[in-house]
This record gives structure tokens, C-alpha cells and sequence, in this order.
């Protein structure tokens, strides 16, 4: 199964829910099976005790799992049924490695953040990709991760160096990172600044997590020329450089993504021939 990672930078609710969500809705259109997978690194177990005044509502899934409602919109937008196990927090992965540690799974090992935690965190993720989430019953090509929170915070880190395992040269071929950032449409000059995106494709970089496409949030649509600044600046292609403004309905996103060929842009990644949708399963 092929992994498309979405990070999030300079601000949280940059929009990293909706572009997983629209990639998705791409590749399914276009013959895929995908499945989601939402990390949210705070140490609950899940959301289900969360105060509604700060996180809304909590979206509960067909097996009674709790989850953030990031969860809700993949179902709508992929019609897939997702299980609480789609949905990976710090508590989970700790609560797991706690409950080994006790039974005495490690074998008198010292256990660690790397690699213990990063490794529970690879297994998490390789299991649940392969679990049919529609009526076909069939194992699906893509897993969209979306990573909750902002590149460089403390309780992302484990996640950030478990996921930039998979730019490993045995796993590369089936790992594609999309980091979604902000711009910032100044209204006085009507100039519009990429210097803190740069900022957090930097830090992005620094976890080993090298962005394959950059999916720009910004109030107005985006011109070529801004789209090469940071194409140079990043050191990307201009076709990997994606604009995202703000839009009335958020359905028109996947929209936004097709005109700039975003599923090229995946294909050409992975490799993938559209008219052959099983090949994704190598
Ligand atoms: P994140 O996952 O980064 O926290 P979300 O995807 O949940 O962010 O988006 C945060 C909020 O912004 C949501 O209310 C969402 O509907 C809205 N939003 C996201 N993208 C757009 C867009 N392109 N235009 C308008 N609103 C958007």
C-alpha cells in the first residue's frame, strides 16, 4: 500500500484535513482504493473525554470509536467506513507499549522513543493500510496519514521520525510526503510573503521529511510567480507547488487540486498507471 504522508505548517487548521480528504477523493475517482489515517499526538487515548467548547464535536464511528472529526470528513468524502484504529494517538501507541513492557514483550531491552515508539508507530500504520474499508472487501493502493498539530512540535516528534523511516530506499518508492503551509496575503501592499512556509518545509526537512508537494493555503489564488519563488526557494518543481485559497465551500478544493494536476503529480511519484489501478499494490 502506498502511503501519502500530509504534514502542516506555521499555523494548526491550515486546511491539512480537507487536502487529505481531496487527495482522496481524487484517487478514488480516478479508480484508487484509499483508506485514511489520523494521528493526533496528544496523550488521550481517544477524544472521547474532550471537552466540546475546546476540540467540537466528537465524530463516533461504526464501531463506537471516539475520534477527532477529521475522521467524519474522510467517511463523507471517500464513503468509506473507518474503525477507531484509523485513528492513532500518543495514549494508544504508549498504552500498547506499556501493556508489552508489562508482559514482558521487549525481552529485558531498555525500551525507547526510537525505536520502540517509532517502530509500534510503522506497524500501526503498515496494519491498518491493509484493511478494506469499502464493500469491495479488497486490500486498498493508497493510505492518506494525516499528521495532526504543526511540523517542529514536541508531541509530533516520534510521528515525524517514525514516518521519515519510510524514506528508506527499501520503502521510498511507496512514500510520497505532501507538507501543507501557509502564505501570508499582506492587505496593506496586497504583497503575499512565503518566508514562513519556507520556515516549515525547512523544519519538515530537518525530520528527514523532504516535501514531494507543497500545498500553499493562502487567502487569494496564488500566481506563477509566486509558485516559482518557492519552487526555487524549496527546491521543488513549479507542478509540485499546489494553490489552495480560501473558498466558499470547501468541496470545490478537490476541484482546485485536479486543475493543477495533482494526481500527476501522484502518479508520477508512485509510478502508478491509472488504467492499471491494482499496480499500486506492489
Ligand atoms: P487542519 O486539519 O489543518 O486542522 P482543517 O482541514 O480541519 O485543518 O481546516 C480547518 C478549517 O478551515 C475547517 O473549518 C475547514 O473547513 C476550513 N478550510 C480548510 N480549507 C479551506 C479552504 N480552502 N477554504 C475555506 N475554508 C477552508
Amino acid at each position: 500500500v502506498k502511503i501519502i504522508l500530509v504534514t502542516g505548517g506555521v499555523i494548526s487548521g491550515v486546511g491539512k484535513g480537507i487536502v487529505s480528504s481531496s487527495l482522496g477523493v481524487l484517487l478514488k475517482a480516478n479508480g484508487y482504493r484509499v483508506t485514511a489515517i489520523k494521528i493526533d499526538p496528544y496523550l488521550n487515548i481517544d477524544a472521547g473525554t474532550f471537552s466540546p467548547w475546546e476540540h467540537g464535536e466528537v465524530f463516533v464511528l461504526d464501531d463506537g470509536g471516539e475520534v477527532d472529526l477529521d475522521l467524519g470528513n474522510y467517511e463523507r468524502f471517500l464513503n468509506v467506513c473507518l474503525t477507531s484504529d484509523n485513528n492513532i494517538t500518543t495514549g494508544k501507541i504508549y498504552d500498547r507499549i506499556m501493556r508489552d513492557e508489562r508482559a514482558g514483550k521487549y525481552l529485558g531491552k531498555t525500551v525507547q522513543v526510537v525505536p520502540h515508539v517509532t517502530d509500534a508507530i510503522k506497524k500501526w500504520v503498515d496494519d491498518v493500510a491493509q484493511r478494506p474499508v469499502d464493500e469491495s472487501n479488497v486490500r486498498p493502493d493508497v493510505v492518506i496519514v494525516e499528521l495532526g498539530g504543526t511540523c517542529g512540535d514536541i508531541e509530533s516528534m516520534p510521528f515525524m521520525y517514525a514516518m521519515a523511516d519510510f524514506t528508506h530506499p527499501d520503502h521510498r518508492s511507496r512514500f510520497m510526503h505532501v507538507h501543507v503551509s501557509m502564505l501570508i496575503d499582506l492587505e496593506s501592499t496586497g504583497e503575499t510573503k512565503t518566508k514562513p512556509l519556507q520556515h516549515s518545509v525547512e523544519l519538515a526537512r530537518t525530520y528527514g521529511l523532504v516535501p514531494d508537494m507543497i500545498v500553499c493555503r493562502s487567502e487569494r489564488p496564488i500566481t506563477m510567480s509566486i509558485k516559482e519563488k518557492i519552487s526555487n526557494a524549496c527546491r521543488i518543481k513549479t507542478d509540485q507547488v499546489i494553490g489552495v485559497h480560501n473558498v466558499s465551500n470547501i468541496y470545490r478544493v478537490p476541484l482546485l487540486l485536479i486543475q493543477q494536476n495533482v494526481l500527476e503529480v501522484i502518479e508520477s511519484r508512485f509510478q502508478l498507471n491509472r488504467i492499471e489501478p491494482s499496480l499500486a499494490n506492489r
